[in-house]
């Protein structure tokens, strides 16, 4: 197993087995009981016309104890028509392995509220290319939502001096709750399609992308230009693969930011399915 700083990804636990788990250097909070949740969504809005909030409720989330940050999940999709046992279960669909596959997608808890045992997931719409992507698109109240985790959450360093936070539309979710965990200065620069497409977040400086996601540069030339500020950051960085290393080669080489400090999360690679 390598320690590989691209793929930093907390949800190590590969419930599906779709990829070996990573290793992660950064503090992170405890891991709770990975278990399978299947539930109906209760809520659909449209946040941008680009952005699904996706919501579930039910009285067995109490147990998610949310942890913020970029705590996350791993989305199951199951080929439509596949007999699911009920109740479903981690061990139950394990059990299924031999039979159906579900595909596998990771997204991050955008918020969960422990009062109403409601958690939301921001899903980005990017055409019905991508699985998770197409399912968000047409999922209604009523449709059963199944995913599994959660995964632990990233811990921001108390004694940084401000922080780094960069990454496509895919990372807002965990950059809204990195800004409102921390109380130390943030610096956030998130690269999205449009105007159209920023919410209501102060202290973001929006990026608007000048070529199909995936292909442009405005995110690391945004850094690049940056006048950031003295002392010791810590850095959070996720989004698309090539994205993250050119913004890690700069700060690493062109400012002199220690290697630890700068460990980004690889959300999805262009023209490659599934994370
Ligand atoms: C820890 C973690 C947390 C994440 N949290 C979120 C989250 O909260 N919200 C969220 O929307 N995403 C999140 N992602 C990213 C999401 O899992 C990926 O974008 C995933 O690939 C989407 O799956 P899909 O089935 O729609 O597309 P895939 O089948 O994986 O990909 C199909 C095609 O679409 C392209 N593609 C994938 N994602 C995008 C994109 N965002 N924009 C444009 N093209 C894309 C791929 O390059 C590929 O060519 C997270 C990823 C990780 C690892």
């Amino acid at each position: 197993m390598t320690d590989n700083p691209m793929t930093d990804n907390p949800m190590t636990d590969n419930p599906a087995g779709a990829r070996p788990p990573e290793p992660s250097t950064r503090r992170r909070s405890r891991r709770q009981e990975t278990r399978l949740w299947h539930l109906p969504v209760t809520r659909v809005e449209r946040v941008t016309p680009n952005l699904a909030r996706i919501t579930v409720r039910d009285e067995s989330l109490a147990v998610l104890a949310g942890a913020g940050t970029d705590q996350n999940v791993m989305l199951y999709l199951y080929p439509e028509g596949t007999e699911l046992p009920e109740p479903l279960t981690l061990d139950g669909a394990r059990g299924l392995w031999s039979q159906v596959r579900p595909l596998t997608r990771t997204y991050t808890i955008r918020r969960h509220d422990p009062e109403t045992n409601e958690v939301d997931f921001d899903f980005v719409l990017h055409g019905d290319i991508g699985p998770a992507s197409a399912w968000a698109s047409r999922v209604a109240v009523g449709d059963m939502m199944i995913f599994v985790g959660p995964s632990p959450a990233y811990q921001p360093d108390p004694d940084a001096d401000w922080y780094l936070l960069a990454g496509d539309e895919t990372a807002l979710p965990a950059i809204a709750n990195i800004m409102a965990a921390v109380r130390a200065p943030v610096v956030a620069f998130v690269e999205v399609a449009g105007p159209e497409e920023e919410q209501d977040l102060p202290g973001v400086t929006w990026l608007h992308r000048d070529a199909p996601a995936g292909e442009s540069t405005v995110l690391v030339d945004a850094i690049r230009a940056a006048e950031l500020p003295p002392g010791t950051p810590e850095v959070w960085l996720a989004g698309e693969r090539s994205a993250m290393v050119d913004v890690r080669a700069h700060l690493l080489e062109d400012r002199g930011f220690p290697r630890k400090q700068v460990r980004p999360t690889t959300y999805w690679r262009l023209g490659e399915s599934g994370n």
